[in-house]
């Protein structure tokens, strides 16, 4: 699993963007970006204006890779693969990205940030279409019904996340049933749906290179 040992607060500074890393803490007035959103550092306020071009296109591709943790190959192969898909390439990018299990165990609320709900998905918590899946990187596909299982129904990681469902903000292309601790991945999204504040066409174009 891609770790970074680096403060996460720092990351997030660092890009001058909330990348929700720790839960809890980045939806209150603790979040080290409400506080001071300027880069880590002596110079850090000076660093902000000088980003442009190739610097710019770095930028938000860590952004990106970092949102969704994930390391550089991993991020890389997602991009060939978005390259082969029919449409706009940044925007099969995020599809791609949003369509991973983990990061819809996170966005269906059972869990508070993608960290900890990838960690649930390889500790065997979820179920797809009533099968258990326990790689974070499955794809799902419209239609796909991810429930908790039987076993792990009263986790108290899941029901204290499932408590905050909706206050952090929901996403269009997916249901939920909290009683019944299942979600359903509805349509597949537009980019206008995807809230992820990225510049995604500078990655394309880093890439493109
Ligand atoms: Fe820290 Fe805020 Fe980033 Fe969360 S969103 S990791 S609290 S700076």
């Amino acid at each position: 699993m891609a770790r970074y040992l680096e403060s996460k607060c720092k990351l997030c500074r660092r890009d001058g963007v909330k990348l929700f890393l720790k839960g809890d803490r980045c939806y209150s007035d603790k979040c080290a970006i409400e506080k001071r959103n300027y880069p880590p550092g002596e110079h850090g306020h000076a660093r902000f204006s000088r980003r442009s071009g190739y610097r710019l296109q770095l930028r938000e591709k860590q952004k990106l890779r970092r949102m969704y943790i994930l390391l550089e190959r991993q991020f890389r192969g997602y991009y060939d693969r978005a390259v082969k898909m029919k449409g706009v390439t940044g925007a099969n990018l995020l599809k791609l990205l949003e369509t991973r299990l983990d990061n819809m165990v996170f966005r269906m609320g059972f869990a508070p940030s993608r960290e900890t709900s990838r960690q649930l998905v390889l500790h065997k918590h979820f179920a797809v279409n009533g099968k258990l899946v326990d790689r974070p990187s499955f794809q799902l596909r419209p239609g796909d019904r991810v429930s908790v299982r039987e076993k792990s129904m009263n986790l108290l990681v899941i029901e204290e996340a499932l408590k905050k469902y909706g206050s952090r903000g929901t996403v269009p292309y997916v249901t939920v049933d909290v009683t019944k601790r299942e979600g359903v991945y509805v349509e597949e999204p537009t980019r206008e749906m995807i809230p992820v504040p990225i510049e995604e066409n500078v990655i394309v174009e880093l890439y493109s290179k």
